[in-house]
This record gives C-alpha cells, structure tokens and sequence, in this order.
C-alpha cells in the first residue's frame, strides 16, 4: 500500500502539537527481542523476591554475580554494594567525577502491600487453627480473602537464633488462606456496606489447620498440632512470634498475561520493577561521568517511615561512605554539598488508564498501558499537598536525555485532580536538596495481589534508567 503523503496542515499538526507515542510502534525488532529477554529475567527475580528481606538477598546475588563487592569491607574506589539492617540494599559504581559534583541516583522501593502477622497470632475457633493479621499498605481488604497464600518471615529467638521460613511457594506444598463468608450469608454483613468497610481487618484470621493433638481432653488441642508443626519444622515456639517478621504474600510466581503473553501479572511490580530495573542499569553501566547509585529503600508503602526507608538517616551515611571510599573528605560540608548536586529519579510505578473506569482517569495526562515509561512531575493529592513537584530545569534536562537516547516516555499523574492520590519518596529525597523526579512503569491494579505490567513499558523503564545514569 502506498503511503499517504501529508497535508501542509498535518505536518504542521506533528510540528506543533504533542502526542505520547506507543513504544511497539516505535520499537525495533532488536529492542522487541531485548524487551522479551529482560522481562523473562525480571520475572525470575520476581519469583524469587517475594518480600523486601528476599529482595535484598537476590538482588545482592546479582551484585556480587556482577563483580561487586560489599563497602563495608572495601578500601578502595570500585563497583560495591551496601546493604542496611537486611531491609534496603544500594549498588554504586563510581564516576569520573569528584562525587561532590554530581551523583545519578536511581531510588527504587521493595516493600510492598502485604499481610502482616500480629505478636500472638495462634488461636483456634470452630476447631480450626489460625492466625491473628494486620495488613500493610494501601490494600483493597477483599482482594487478599480466598486466594492462595504464602508465609515468609524471620524470627529472632531470644537466644539469638535466626530462624528463616518460607511456606506455601512451592508447587507440592500446602498454601495458607484466609477464607470469605459465602455470598448466601454475606447479603447483610458485606453486600449492605461500603465496600471499604465490608472486609474489616480483624476479620482477616489466616486458617492454618485442621487436625487436633491428643484427645478430647486436651485443651486447645488443634492450635497444640499447629505449635508442634511449626516446632518440628523450624524449631521455634509460640513466644517467638513476638521478636519475629512474618510476611503474607500471594502464593506462586509472575506469569505472562494476554492471549499474546504481551504482559507480565505478578505480586509486588510497585516497586519490585523499578528497584530490580535500577539495579541492573548500575551493574550494567561502565564508566559513566557520574557515580551511579541505585537503591532498593524499604518502607515506602507506609510513608517512608523507620530506619530503613528513604527519610533514614542511612542516606547520609552511604554518602559519607561513598565520599571516603572515592578519597573525599565525608565533612558535613562535602556531604550536604553531595546531596545537592544529586540527580535523581524517584523510581516508582504509576496508574495506568483503566478504561473499565474512566471517570477517575484524566484522559490527557494519565499514564496508559504500552506507552513507555511515566514522567510524573508531582504525586500527593488535591492542591498538590505532599508532592515535592521536580522543577521545569530537571524535567527539561531529563526529557532532553531521554529524546537523544530514544527513550520512549509519557507524562503521567495520578488520577483526575480530586480522585485520590498518592506518594512517593521524591519529596523525602527533595528535601535533601536532590533534584528528582518520579518515573517508572504504568501499572494496572496497582497494589492487588496481582498487579500488571507491560513488557514494553518495562524495556522503556530500563532503558530510560541506563540513559540517565550515561548522560553528562
Ligand atoms: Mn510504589
Ligand atoms: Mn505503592
């Protein structure tokens, strides 16, 4: 067929006008085959990171599989790792450049929505066995009831013990799960309320057994049978859930989603995607102008609060190791001035057009599926209110990056103006006097037990970091 040739009037159309392009369409069959071959690798990561502990036991895997070492035991200038309190992990690759002029940073996070298990969670009702949750995050209560579920944790024995668990991944092993009412008894108790009341929270007790220990005359013999499972499988007792971290998580690993497997389903892409995405840009980059950081931060889901999230003091610690470790003087003065001249992307994911429910998406400006990474100027909610906003200079050089590089982007935001909302940790690391901005992969039902992803956005994102931490 030949091709159309354009009026004076659509040329000038492309000229002036602006329209956010869909990566397929621009990709070449190199970068289709490349897009395939990354998300088949991030999918094996996603298999195996099913909590923020197991994120930093892989992705260190990968660090040192790249030749990375660890910087608490490094003396000299080099391509390190650096993991804190086993809940956040950084990568660094040093630049040509004093780092007092400039760092890339790449700030991803690995905590994700989950359920929590209480201090004492054991108890049996109707001659079952089960456990006592809090969940974790922003979740939608209903879509965590009748579903396979896993248990992850560590425990800290009072004799100092480390005691690791991980049930109910493995395709021959029992699951866990928290049962719903059925819908011929739930027409008042649920289907009358709202349905952000409908599941309360202390509703959601996790079965975990059904056989009795002894006989009729011991007492809460089916919890016994639990207590002695968990004793003969891991050693620990019943007072060892108080100095303990248990994790319940969707059970099994990501899978390719669409009759053309064009997408990828799975537990935890926010932020899992952007955080393994960061990782394998800085372990792949070679000498780049700027040192190059990625991060793995803990506790975003939840506000960045605690030691180990992105408004810890960690931060100022790595910078201070990073300074001495490249031959700088870690004074207060090279510190701060370090975070100041730091260019960083707050890498997170962002809503993606559910066309089933268009009226919270602004058509414009939201993010869709298949068309490339999100620039996201601000997050936080109706007049802005806890959004940083990335000024016009750092968007402007970083659109510039992207274009050279081919990148392909989409400006985002979340939702229409009084919708909802959200944040991230840019505004923690703004205030650090860092110039950043969110970007990262449009996903849709974003913190459900099976949030999904496109596999072209996710080659952008990857590509969109390594352009970043190469531009001058
Ligand atoms: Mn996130
Ligand atoms: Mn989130």
């Amino acid at each position: 067929m030949a091709k159309k040739t354009k009026t004076k009037l659509e040329k000038l159309a492309d000229k002036l006008g602006y329209k956010p392009r869909l990566a397929w369409d621009v990709m070449t069959q190199a970068d289709k085959k490349a897009a395939q071959k990354f998300a088949a690798e991030y999918m094996r990561f996603m298999a195996a990171a099913k909590t923020e502990r197991l994120a930093v036991i892989e992705m260190v895997a990968l660090a040192k599989r790249a030749g990375f070492k660890d910087l608490a035991r490094s003396k000299t200038v080099g391509r390190v790792f650096s993991v804190f309190r086993n809940k956040t992990v950084a990568v660094f690759v040093p630049g040509q450049k004093p780092l007092t002029e400039g760092l890339r940073l790449v700030a991803g996070h690995i905590d994700c929505p989950r359920i929590d298990l209480k201090a004492r969670p054991v108890f049996e009702d109707a001659d079952l066995a089960w456990l006592k949750t809090q969940y974790y995050g922003g979740i939608k209560k209903f879509q965590w009831l009748a579903r396979p579920l896993a248990l992850h944790g560590v425990v800290i024995t009072s004799s100092g013990k480390t005691v690791r668990v991980s049930f109910g991944e493995k395709d021959n092993e029992p699951v866990l799960t928290i049962p719903d009412l059925l819908p011929h008894l739930a027409r008042k108790i649920q289907g009358e309320k709202k349905l952000s009341e409908a599941i309360e929270g202390e509703r959601m007790n996790v079965l975990i057994g059904g056989l009795p220990l002894g006989d009729k005359e011991t007492k809460e013999r089916f919890k016994l049978h639990v207590l002695n499972v968990l004793h003969d499988k891991y050693g620990i007792t019943e007072s060892d859930f108080v100095s303990a971290e248990f994790q319940l998580v969707p059970a099994g690993g990501p899978r390719e989603v669409g009759l053309d497997g064009s997408m990828i389903g799975a537990y935890g892409h926010d932020d899992r995607v952007c955080a393994y995405t960061g990782l394998r840009t800085v372990l792949e980059v070679k000498k780049p102008t700027y040192g190059a950081l990625a991060l793995g931060l803990d506790k975003e889901e939840i506000g960045s609060e605690g030691a180990s999230s992105a408004r810890s003091w960690m931060l100022h610690r790595l910078v201070a190791d990073l300074l001495r470790l490249t031959g700088i003087e870690p004074s207060y003065d090279n510190v701060t001035r370090t975070m100041m001249n730091v260019r960083a992307l707050s890498a997170d994911v962002d809503a993606a057009v559910d066309p089933n429910y268009p009226e919270v998406h602004e058509k414009y400006n939201n993010a869709r599926m298949g068309y490339g990474v999100c620039l996201t100027r601000h997050t936080g909610h109706g007049g802005k209110y806890g959004a940083s906003e990335a000024d016009a200079e750092f968007v402007g050089w970083l659109r510039g990056v992207w274009d050279k590089a081919g990148v392909v982007w989409q400006p985002a935001v979340m939702g229409k103006v009084d919708e909802g909302g959200g944040g991230t940790v840019a505004k923690f690391l703004a205030q650090l006097g860092m110039r950043v901005v969110d970007t990262g992969t449009p996903v849709l039902g974003m913190h459900s037990p099976f949030e999904v992803i496109h596999k072209a956005d996710l080659y952008q994102v990857y590509r969109s970091f390594d352009a970043f931490l190469a531009a001058e």
